[in-house]
């Protein structure tokens, strides 16, 4: 028995379909929250009255006895060849049903067209006129105050959206313009021999949006290339064909071939002269306004597809702990961290506010990307709080752009600027002994620590979290010192 992921696994590579297929399935986790029972509450929206409901492991043809019994089907379960498809609601309507498909998301796109046309095959092959087509999704401008208002928490459309966010496809005929019979995928997908894995072809696919879960099986030499090698060249179109050519490093690449970034500038240079390159002039630029006392801010949140508190919209995020380092003149360091379980974004403030000094700069890593918007966000909910809010932001310096913008490349990067990996070079332990060490896994335990169902040992929790977050500020000073002896040298 198949499923539409697999369809779309077969048509992306055969390898990657057959490798899902015989190895273990990975628990599927969710980078974003989704406490409440979202079918559930687009059912209230949608007046589903007397339904069935369809189970996981269901016999098809239960579903198929339902269309005679209900007007309303829910997560019913329909095959056809094999093909198993889940339908979030079904509604009789006149002499065929309505279908309609459910989003999580604030804005569906065409992207996810296969999905869509594959479950109307199903259903069109099970004999169901489907007399409309309709998707009910979350709508972006709710702002919860109070009980959940499931009226205005959907939207229910006939649209999907473009690239601006403008609800002006027609669904239903973007299904019909897109719509293929899979009577041939499915033979494929059945004669396919599981035992004989075809070999690796790198395209763009293989790493493209998100890299492949195979990628490092299929590709196990690039883990072991060289710091220098020309495959880490950022934003490179042509590496692979530099490298097929005998181009190994990055002091080789051929000009003619190079999109003219500036980090791949910065990386050729810093290959040329041994290993690092520093504009040195850009970089003082960067730090000439920065003051003491420096402030590093870094804050933690947890994304919430459902507004879950007053005040929020669907996919806000709900801060939960900062850490800051204060390095002074002197090269001495305080330390203050902020951690709290639920709805404590209003102490969160307080603290922030009296916690960093009235003077000085702050800098953060991605601030831009990430902390001055949290700041922003926080400033409108609570206007009380707007005016030292915003004076924050307007003291705040991004660590992460020297790197970004290719002011500084150390070939040990290998094409990466995140934080720790900068911090791997450094003569630090670092991230290395921490038992969280990653933003999600921060995410992930912090969600063990307001559910009453818990086994796991909270305090440990707590120290672990207030760790990880403390070494993305500690780690920010370390990184900050080196750009500055770098400027002095
Ligand atoms: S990395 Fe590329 S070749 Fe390998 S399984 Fe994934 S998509 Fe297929």
């Amino acid at each position: 028995m198949f499923h539409i992921s697999d369809c779309k696994k077969f048509n992306r590579c055969k390898r990657l379909f057959l490798n899902d297929q015989v190895r273990e399935k990975q628990p599927f986790v969710r980078f974003v929250r989704l406490d409440e029972a979202i079918t559930d509450l687009a059912a209230r929206k949608l007046h589903v009255g007397d339904h069935f409901l369809g189970k996981r492991g269901d016999d098809p043809a239960l579903a198929i006895q339902a269309l005679e019994q209900y007007d309303w089907l829910v997560k019913a379960r329909f095959e056809y060849k094999d093909l198993r498809i889940k339908v979030p609601f079904l509604q009789r309507n006149g002499s065929g049903w309505r279908l309609y498909f459910l989003f999580a998301g604030l804005y569906p796109h065409a992207d996810d067209m296969q999905f869509y046309c594959d479950t109307v095959w199903v259903l069109e092959k099970n004999g169901i006129e489907l007399t409309d087509i309709r998707m009910i999704h979350l709508n972006a401008d709710y702002v919860r105050q109070g009980n959940l208002n499931t009226e205005e928490l959907f939207i229910v459309t006939d649209k999907l959206y473009n690239h601006r966010n403008n609800p002006t496809i027609d669904f239903a005929e973007a299904i019909r313009k897109s719509y293929t019979e899979l009577d041939g995928l499915l033979e494929r997908m059945k004669a396919a021999d599981l035992a004989s894995l075809p070999e690796p072809e790198r395209k763009p696919k293989c790493a493209s949006r998100q890299k492949c879960r195979y990628y490092h099986d299929c590709f196990p030499d690039e883990v072991r290339e060289a710091d220098n090698s020309i495959l880490h060249l950022i934003s490179s179109q042509h590496r692979y064909a530099m490298k097929k050519e005998g181009i190994g490093y990055l002091k080789d690449a051929d000009p003619e071939r190079i999109e003219g970034f500036l980090q791949q500038y910065a990386q050729i240079m810093a290959d040329r002269n041994g290993g690092l390159f520093c504009d040195r002039a850009a970089l003082l630029s960067w730090m000439e306004d920065i003051r003491y006392p420096i402030s590093f801010l870094d804050f933690e949140w947890e994304c919430f597809a459902v507004p879950p508190f007053d005040g929020m919209r669907p996919y806000d995020v709900l801060l939960f702990e900062y850490s800051l380092h204060i390095l002074h003149e002197d090269g001495s360091l305080d330390h203050k961290v902020f951690l709290s379980v639920g709805d404590d974004r209003e102490s969160l403030c307080r603290n922030l506010i009296s916690d960093i000094p009235a003077d000085g700069s702050l800098i953060a890593y991605n601030a831009i990307g990430a902390e001055m918007i949290r700041i922003r966000e926080l400033a409108e909910t609570f206007p009380e709080f707007q005016d030292e809010l915003l004076s924050l932001n307007a003291r705040m310096h991004d660590l992460q752009i020297p790197f970004e913008r290719g002011v500084v490349y150390d070939v040990r990067m290998r094409g990466q600027w995140s934080l720790k990996t900068i911090m791997s070079m450094m003569d630090d332990p670092g991230y290395r002994n921490l038992e969280i060490a990653q933003g999600m896994e921060a995410v992930f335990q912090w969600r063990y620590l307001d559910r009453e169902d818990h086994t796991e040992d909270l305090d440990k929790i707590y120290e672990d979290l207030k760790a990880y977050c403390s070494m993305d500020t500690y780690a920010m000073t370390v990184v900050y010192q080196w750009l500055k002896n770098m400027v002095k040298e």
